[in-house]
């Protein structure tokens, strides 16, 4: 069989009316590159008319391919499924919403071809998100590079070109937690980046509410860096030395300055306190064991309802 020169995945959740534009503008795009191309398309459980439009386009041409999710399983799982079913030599990453601009790819094709394995989309500018979504993303970047041992580009999302090699180490590492951008940058090789300018969202609205990007945040942070655990310990020492000190205070002025503190302020601010503290804490732990039991149970991934690719050999 003779393997495509790219496949381009591209995840959508009640994508509908981007679908046919996404389309129109991925294939004028990769032609300059090449005609030896694939599309993957995952319909991640959309409740909209998604499934018809990729039946559609896919019986107009054979280069699209469509795998049809039982129910919505989130975004870093349908990109790796389209992982798992791709076949191209290079492998394009790219939102399905058109924020990602496909005429970004031959600039990044030009790169793998001057030998990088990872040729990520670096935000220039964020186009038409909200301030809480942009405030949030800076600093979450910001924090995830100073917390992880390993060097996560900043403003970067999973809009990339990876090469084959990393496709296939990725298929080796079976986290169920994905954190699709972090795992890349784990696997090292050269990498580099072209800018972009990230569009404003045309149709449909957001699939990444705060609980969705809470949940990412925490993935990405329990799945590359121990320090929360250890900022844990480190305030739990703390505090139980300031304590410490406050019992000796309470002690001396009791028999020596013969003053008892009646306070009950400095009792009740005491208490909420440390007991926040280990709210947090319990919280902190519970999410890194929340991670274990998802891997020990070891479900597949997603569910495929039904796709016209043939399994690759
Ligand atoms: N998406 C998905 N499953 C989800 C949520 C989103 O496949 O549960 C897709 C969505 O169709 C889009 C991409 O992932 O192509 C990025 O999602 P979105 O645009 O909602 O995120 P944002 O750009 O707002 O961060
Ligand atoms: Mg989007």
């Amino acid at each position: 069989m003779n393997y495509p020169d790219i496949s381009v995945i591209i995840p959508c959740y009640n994508e509908e009316k981007s679908i046919q534009l996404m389309y129109d503008r991925l294939i004028t795009s990769i032609s300059s590159i090449t005609v030896n191309f694939e599309f993957i398309f995952i319909n991640d459980g959309s409740k909209d008319n998604s499934h018809f439009e990729l039946i559609r386009l896919s019986k107009e041409d054979s280069r699209v391919n469509y795998i049809n999710f039982s129910r919505n399983f989130g975004h870093q799982i349908a990109v790796s499924a389209g992982l798992d079913y791709s076949k191209g030599s290079a492998v394009v990453i790219i939102d399905g919403d058109l924020q990602d601009p496909p005429e970004v790819i031959p600039e990044m094709y030009a790169k793998h071809k001057e030998g990088f394995e990872v040729v990520y989309g670096q935000r220039l500018k964020r186009n038409g998100e909200g301030f809480f979504k942009k405030i949030t993303a800076k600093y979450f970047y910001r924090i995830l590079k100073k917390i992880t041992s390993v060097d996560i580009p900043v403003d970067t999302g999973d809009f990339r070109l990876i090469d084959r090699k990393i496709v296939n180490d990725l298929k080796k590492m079976p986290e169920q937690n994905k954190f699709l951008r972090g795992q890349i940058a784990w696997l090292g090789y050269r990498q580099t980046n072209v800018f972009f300018e990230r569009r404003e969202r045309k149709f449909g609205e957001t699939g990444y509410p705060f609980s969705k990007m809470l949940k990412f945040a925490l993935d990405g942070i329990t799945g590359f860096s121990d320090f929360p655990l250890q900022f844990v310990t480190k305030t739990g020492i703390f505090i139980s030395f300031i304590s410490f000190l406050v019992i000796l205070y309470a002690i001396f002025s009791h028999f020596i300055l013969q003053k008892t503190i009646t306070g009950w302020t400095s009792l009740i601010i005491s208490s909420m306190f440390i007991g926040g503290v280990q709210l947090i804490s319990i919280g902190i732990i519970g999410e890194y064991i929340s991670r274990i039991n998802k891997n020990v149970q070891n479900r597949p991934l997603y569910i495929v309802s039904d796709t016209n690719i043939l399994p690759k050999d």
